[in-house]
């Protein structure tokens, strides 16, 4: 029996038949990613079901030199979660470990294994009267173990925080294939190295995550969603600070978006934006238990069109038409996707450089690359922007990267706001990151990982 029979046979002694995956059409699904940017070839999916498996399948590809890759929704939009195309990377998908283990709606915790779709697990709040923030348009599929691997952000950050200011404790399965559990509960923990931020957004390279505390909060009673048209970024931003004015931290998202998202929008999605005229929009909401949100929300858009900050506008009546409004935002990176080659940058500047860096790299983007067009919408309340350039297939995405994040580096900005490095972005990285950052980096690596055997070639070059 030849060395890949054997570990195969460990594995399925592991987690059982029905565990491992080898046909190549099934493979399909593991091996690319979400976008279909990088295609690759898998020796066979292990789907362990428990923590003690995860450990024991760590520990026999560790003895066998076999790479992993952890996989959780396969919906990360850096080519973190697939395997290269050699055919000799193993997924290690965490779909088969799902539970929710326990809601405490006093302690405001919940409890879940690393595949529980975070959809599931924001229900399972909802049920208990209370709320988990994260919130993205991938929410159906994505895992609490990928959120937590990649740091996801999403809408709720401005006011909640990114993953990691969510998660209590964790369970992580180190690439020795043995055990770290810190499943603790505690707000306030100062006993030692808090060793789980290292594996919070390392994006499967430090460790596998194999369940999570993460943090709720009481969930408001009410909302106000509203759409909003306005001249041009540098309004929006003095929306914000009105907004912030008036209604501090009761302002729960703050996403801009762009007139070309709304027409990719209706174009690839059917759905139709309630106001028809602008260049800009804000879509704004607001959520509190106290009595007195809607009119302190209104009193504030009707300053901010008084004062000329805001041209047009809607506000939600009902929980559908704020659904219909968030539709909207939410479809944007789907309908791009439909909509051809674009060039993704997921950017982050200091908020004040928000109008300064659109207004640059479009110049920048027009000069350089013939023919594009800019997408831009994120989440402007955090300085994050999704400035993606939509493209012909024969444009070098190498040049489009380095024209915006050229401008990106000079605004002291981020290449990666919340999406990850994964493989896309490893030049990117270790261009822009100071060296000593990025040595510091590579001997958190060599520590943890000194084979290298976890997700080889993502976040640092192997
Ligand atoms: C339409 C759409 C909208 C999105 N919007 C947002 C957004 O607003 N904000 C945002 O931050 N992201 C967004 N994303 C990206 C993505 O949904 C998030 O990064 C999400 O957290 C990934 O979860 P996942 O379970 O799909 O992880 P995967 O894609 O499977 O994996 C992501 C990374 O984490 C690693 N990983 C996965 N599970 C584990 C584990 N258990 N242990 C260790 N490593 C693991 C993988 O190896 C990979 O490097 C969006 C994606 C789509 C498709």
């Amino acid at each position: 029996m030849n060395r890949q029979a054997a570990l195969l046979e460990r594995l399925a002694d592991i987690v059982g038949p029905s565990g491992i995956i080898t046909d190549r059409p099934e493979l399909e699904s593991y091996s690319v990613d979400w976008r279909r940017l990088f295609p690759g070839r898998p020796s066979c999916v292990v789907r362990p079901s428990s923590s003690m498996q995860v450990a024991q399948v760590v520990q026999a590809c560790r003895e066998a030199g076999v790479p992993l890759v952890p996989q959780g929704g396969n919906t990360g939009l850096a080519g973190g979660a697939v395997p290269d195309a050699s055919g000799t990377q193993i997924v290690l998908s965490l779909n088969r470990m799902t539970a929710i283990r326990e809601v405490d709606p006093v302690g405001l915790a919940i409890e879940a294994e690393a595949g529980c779709i975070l959809k599931v697990a924001q229900d399972a709040a909802q049920a208990a009267g209370r709320l988990l923030p994260v919130s993205l348009a991938a929410e159906g599929s994505a895992t609490i173990g990928g959120v937590v691997a990649a740091n996801a952000g999403g809408v709720n950050v401005l006011r909640y925080g990114m993953t990691r200011s969510l998660v209590l404790g964790l369970e992580v399965v180190l690439p020795d294939g043995s055990i770290a559990n810190g499943l603790r509960r505690l707000r306030k923990d100062n006993a030692g190295y808090d060793w789980k931020q290292l594996f919070i957004g390392s994006e499967g390279t430090l460790g596998i995550v194999t369940a999570a505390v993460l943090r709720l909060v009481p969930r408001p009673k009410r909302a106000v969603t509203a759409l909003l048209s306005v001249a041009d970024p540098d309004a929006a931003l003095r929306l914000l600070e009105l907004a912030q004015d008036e209604l501090g931290d009761q302002i729960s998202a703050f996403e801009l978006i762009s007139r070309m998202s709304l027409d990719l929008v209706e174009k690839h999605a059917g759905l139709k934006p309630p106001i028809a005229e602008g260049e800009w929009f804000v879509l704004i909401e607001a959520a509190s238990s106290l009595a007195g949100l809607r009119e302190a929300a209104e009193a504030m858009l009707g300053a901010a069109f008084e004062r000329g900050i805001a041209l047009d506008g809607v506000i939600a009546e009902s929980g559908a038409q704020a659904a219909q409004l968030w539709a909207l935002r939410e479809h944007v990176t789907e309908s791009e996707a439909r909509g051809g080659k674009s060039v993704k940058h997921d950017v982050s500047v200091p908020l004040p450089a928000i109008p300064h860096f659109v207004a640059d790299a479009w110049k920048a983007v027009a000069a350089g690359v013939p023919g594009a067009r800019a997408n831009v919408f994120g989440h402007l309340g955090d300085g994050n922007l999704h400035y993606n350039v939509l493209v012909e297939d024969s444009h070098d995405t190498g040049t489009v990267n380095r024209i915006v994040h050229d401008i990106v580096a000079a605004y002291g900005g981020s290449i990666s706001a919340e999406h990850g490095i994964g493989q896309y972005r490893v030049g990117e990285l270790a261009r822009y990151r100071p060296s000593t950052e990025m040595e510091l980096a590579r001997k958190i690596k060599k520590a943890l990982d000194p084979e290298g055997l976890l997700n080889p070639g993502k976040v640092l070059s192997p």
